[in-house]
């Protein structure tokens, strides 16, 4: 009987093998487009780290410093934004300082943006006990070329940055275009039905991702989820989180997300693209076109409100 139990428990632990995810947000203090009314940042700040905590969602935050500054002052209310991260107890990362494009910048040029872009969040962080330990590349623009790429990777290793990689890559921004152009408009309904297809639009996302890794790894990696700091997000965190939930995952910090090995597969393969490591890693083991099919579509009047 004993044997029996063993056996069906064999059986049944991989299939309920814990999934993992990282959410990580950039673009912070906040992404409000051409709203800068202090009480509106205010609120997505709030809404987006009080839905993340009521969660249990340990998220972090990827900054562009750029955004503290107004004519070359350092502007508190924009400190304060990202105070509230800390004190919260959410990590923060640099995503240098003017989101720079590594596509179009040299590393001499990009490397001065990170060191500039990492002055006050080095200083929020370090204020409650904590360090600057990851970097996440703006556009997931990694280096066009090995020589481009590896330069990179020595200089953040120099200056003791860890890559925030991405396995879930998504349209979360066009979506947040649109629901923040419908906000204009105070057209609430545009808005509800927004919302709800970005939801659908993220489930089926999580789905893609979750084929891939189990093609390419014959596994479920433990994922890091790329979203921004936007409006849509601030309405929509906590239900995209309980989508996550429903769909048996377990929410985790980027380093215990990194601790899966598969985070060390190597890349051989490189382009201007902006995507999914999962994506990056099929490229380099040679997968063609194939592989890639049937990433989920954004729905054409999204398309529409974002041009
Ligand atoms: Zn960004």
């Amino acid at each position: 009987m004993l044997k029996i139990i063993f056996a069906i428990l064999i059986c049944i632990v991989p299939a309920f093998a814990q999934k993992k995810v990282c959410f990580t947000i950039d673009d912070l203090p906040v992404v409000s487009y051409s709203i800068s009314d202090s009480a509106f940042q205010r609120e997505i700040t709030t809404n987006l780290l009080n839905k993340l905590a009521t969660h249990k969602v340990p998220a972090i935050g990827f900054v562009n410093e750029f955004k503290l500054y107004s004519n070359n002052n350092l502007n508190s209310f924009q400190v304060s934004l990202l105070n509230q991260w800390v004190t919260q107890g959410f990590e923060l990362g640099n995503h240098t300082y003017s989101h720079l494009d590594y596509n179009i910048a040299s590393l001499h040029k990009f490397g001065a943006e990170i060191i500039k872009g990492e002055i006050q969040t080095k200083k929020l962080l370090e204020g409650s006990g904590k360090s600057l330990r990851y970097f996440r590349h703006p556009y997931l623009h990694t280096g066009d070329t090995k020589a481009k790429s590896d330069s990179l990777d020595q200089f953040l290793n120099a200056h003791h940055y860890i890559v925030a990689p991405v396995t879930i890559d998504n349209a979360d921004y066009l979506f947040a275009l649109a629901y923040h152009r419908a906000y204009v408009k105070k057209d609430q309904s545009l808005m509800n039905r927004i919302g709800t297809d970005y939801l659908t639009y993220m489930e089926k996302v999580l789905h893609y991702f979750e084929q891939q890794s189990s093609a390419l790894f014959g596994q479920n990696i433990q994922h890091t989820l790329l979203l921004h700091a936007n409006l849509l997000n601030s309405h929509y965190i906590g239900k995209l989180a309980e989508v996550y939930t429903r769909n048996g995952y377990e929410f985790i910090a980027l380093a215990e997300a990194l601790q899966d090995k598969l985070y060390e597969t190597p890349i051989t393969r490189f382009g201007k693209w902006g995507i999914s490591w999962i994506d990056r890693w099929a490229l380099s083991q040679g997968k063609g076109n194939d592989f890639f099919k049937g990433e989920p579509a954004i729905p054409a009047y999204i398309n529409e409100l974002t041009k």
